[in-house]
């Protein structure tokens, strides 16, 4: 059996680890990312004391977010999203980390109910070319940043990227370090931002030490996905 508590005690500790070794100095977040797993695994997470969580799909996301109602937690979607899912999608979520167009941007302000706060946004960026990966290019970020950064029920917070998997630290580090130098880039037109979601269960550490403020972990958690 997968001891859900145990796992987070340990990647805490290796989140703490690699954090100390960083030489930026930031603040890193744990992303729970909970897609395919049950509302029961949720829990155990939440009790152990997790408070956000990523789902990419958005049926199954509505359907555990009715189901947790529990007022603290957070919920982060950072999956493919559709135009025609955004309805939904928009009251229910504190962030979207995959926003990487700006009609879905356009989408998501729209069904922003205006007794919320802001919905928290991270654009995807795709810095390595793969077309089988969404996220947008390097040369239209800036210009997709300043468009939704004018839509007033979102609030731009940063970006989000997966990167090509790689085994050795080192190519980790440089894939890393390229989306650092985007953000960093971004920052200077936008001061605001503070949030660069990188890493997940196989190369989090070498995110950390490039300078990522949130890592995303699911099979660190919770084992195996069917
Ligand atoms: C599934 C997923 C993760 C977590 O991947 P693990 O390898 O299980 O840690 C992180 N980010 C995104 C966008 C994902 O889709």
């Amino acid at each position: 059996m997968i001891d859900i508590a145990a796992n987070l005690t340990h990647v805490n500790a290796r989140i703490e680890n690699a954090r100390s070794l960083s030489p930026h100095g930031q603040q890193v977040s744990l992303l729970a990312v909970s897609k395919k797993q049950s509302a029961d695994n949720i829990r155990q997470a939440f009790l152990a004391g997790q408070l956000a969580f990523g789902e990419s799909y958005a049926q199954e996301a509505l359907g555990k977010i009715d189901t947790l109602s529990e007022p603290d937690i957070r919920w982060h979607f950072i999956g493919p999203l559709q135009s025609n899912k955004c309805k939904l999608i928009a009251p229910h979520c504190d962030w979207i980390e995959s926003v990487d167009r700006l009609t879905l941007a356009q989408k998501l302000n729209r069904y922003r109910p205006a007794g919320m706060p802001p919905l928290n946004i991270c654009l995807q960026v795709n810095l390595f070319g793969e077309a089988s990966k969404g996220g947008v290019a390097l040369e239209p970020l800036t210009d997709l940043a300043a468009e939704v950064s004018a839509l007033p029920r979102l609030r731009l917070r940063g970006l989000m990227a997966i990167p090509p998997r790689q085994a050795e630290p080192a190519r980790q580090r440089e894939q890393f370090a390229r989306i650092r130098a985007a953000w960093l880039v971004l920052k200077q037109d936008f001061p605001n931002l503070d949030t660069l979601s990188m890493g997940m269960s196989g190369d989090f550490e070498a995110a950390i030490l490039e300078g990522s403020t949130r890592v995303r972990l699911g099979t660190g958690i919770f084992g195996e996905r069917d």
